[in-house]
């Protein structure tokens, strides 16, 4: 078999490095075609240094030069501009387009890749939280699949595998609780930054950390559940399961329930979308049950994490909605990673944006760029406003 070639928009993320490294360990059946960064250019000069793409693209024009001048001796094409890796994505040798950057940016170039009928490897979820209707029906048009490398989903995506979709009950999505499970509002009104970014299972980037911390993540996950499998929201539960073990289960109409479980370490989800019909070996760590003996389960708490009760609601309400809500979301978070709100307001600012934010039942791709803007400049205007007394 021909060796895949794989864009991966994010490569100096936490997903995109790790991408990196099942590439490396599979040298026969993957390349990295293209790496995109936002800004650390050193990180991408190395990963360009070791991995030598045909493209390297940096959204931060000003980092350009330095990029260039360290890749002089190599094939490599250097671009800059956000626009270049929405323009770069479409190019006929690519065959996945990994999705790891952060949020909101990932959705155009996912449409554009879409439209150029590439296999996408989905780990920015905010693309389907935004526009899930409109990116799978593109999906559906161009032929293409959106492989799944969220852990919840890739384990649903392995549970469904051979099995008839009118014949799902439901799905479990499990959640770990985050670093804050079991505590009550009072203990959250003073927590800052550092005590949110400290997960006990996984390190990944800092928005999802902080979107972990908050249950905004499985909020966004069961929103991205949603349009992945074609569910209704009564058929998507959530449960906080602490050690992480079960990635997520899907119960059939005849009640059996199908479960994937093994370490927390998001390389297997990468390898399973990259690889997918097939598997292949690897040397990742093995899961040994008696070192686990304790598996656990509990209700999630949406009295005090008003986020996942928050996006529930938004994906009811459908429209523009999810994507109020995600953007509302995407500021508060950058607002607290800045000391610049609490961690309950992020819930505050959240719901006042869906009801403030004109609502549209069928939007547009415009609907939601301008959606998207909006929401920004209206939550941060907000967040300037609150009172920094009730902040601390
Ligand atoms: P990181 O913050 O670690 O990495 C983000 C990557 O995207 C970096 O390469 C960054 O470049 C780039 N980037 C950030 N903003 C932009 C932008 N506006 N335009 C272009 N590129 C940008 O994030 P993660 O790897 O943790 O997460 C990536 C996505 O995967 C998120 O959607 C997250 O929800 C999802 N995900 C992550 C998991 C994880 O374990 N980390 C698990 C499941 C899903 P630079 O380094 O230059 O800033
Ligand atoms: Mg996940």
């Amino acid at each position: 078999t021909a060796v895949k070639n794989i864009a991966i928009l994010g490569s100096t993320g936490s997903i995109g490095t790790q991408t990196l490294e099942v590439i490396k360990d599979n040298p026969g059946l993957f390349r990295a075609f293209m790496l995109t960064a936002h800004s650390n250019a050193e990180l991408l000069i190395k990963q360009a240094l070791e991995f030598v793409p045909r493209y390297v693209i940096i959204c931060d024009e000003s980092k350009y030069q330095q990029i260039k001048e360290a890749l002089s001796h190599l094939p490599v094409t250097v671009l800059a501009g956000y626009e270049s890796i929405k323009e770069m994505v479409t190019l006929p040798d690519i065959h996945i387009v990994l999705t790891a950057m952060v949020g909101f940016a990932g959705l155009e170039p996912t449409i554009n890749a879409i439209k150029a009928g590439k296999d996408i490897a989905l780990a920015n979820k905010e693309t389907l939280v935004v526009a899930g209707e409109l990116v799978t029906t593109l999906a559906k048009e161009n032929k293409v699949n959106i492989l799944p490398v969220d852990s919840e989903h890739s384990a649903i995506f392995q549970c469904l595998a051979g099995e008839h979709h009118n014949t799902i009950e439901k799905i479990i999505l499990t959640a770990s609780g985050g670093p804050f499970r079991g505590k009550t509002r009072d203990f959250l009104t003073t927590v800052k930054r550092e005590h949110a970014l400290k997960h006990p299972n996984w390190v990944m980037g800092a928005k999802i950390t902080i979107d972990s911390a908050s249950l905004m993540n499985k909020g966004l996950e069961v929103i991205e559940a949603k349009w992945l499998f074609g569910l209704e929201s009564n058929q998507i539960e959530v449960i906080v399961h602490p050690q992480s073990i079960i990635h997520s289960m899907v119960q059939f109409e005849d009640g059996s329930i199908k479960a994937q479980m093994g370490l927390p370490d998001m390389k297997l989800p990468i390898q399973y979308a990259l690889t997918y019909p097939g598997r292949v070996k690897n040397k990742f760590k093995r899961f040994n049950f008696t070192d686990h003996p304790n598996l656990t389960f509990e209700k999630a708490d949406i009295q005090t994490f008003r986020n996942l009760g928050l996006a529930f609601t938004a994906l009811d309400k459908g429209g523009n909605m999810p994507c109020i809500i995600n953007a509302a979301n995407e500021i508060a978070v950058a607002a607290f990673l800045n000391n610049q709100t609490t961690f309950l307001a992020m819930s505050d600012i959240i719901e006042t944006c869906m009801h403030k934010i004109d609502y549209i039942k069928n939007p547009s791709l415009n609907d939601y760029l301008n959606t998207d803007k909006e929401t920004r400049i209206f939550a941060q205007n907000l967040i300037k406003q609150m009172p920094l007394k009730a902040l601390q």
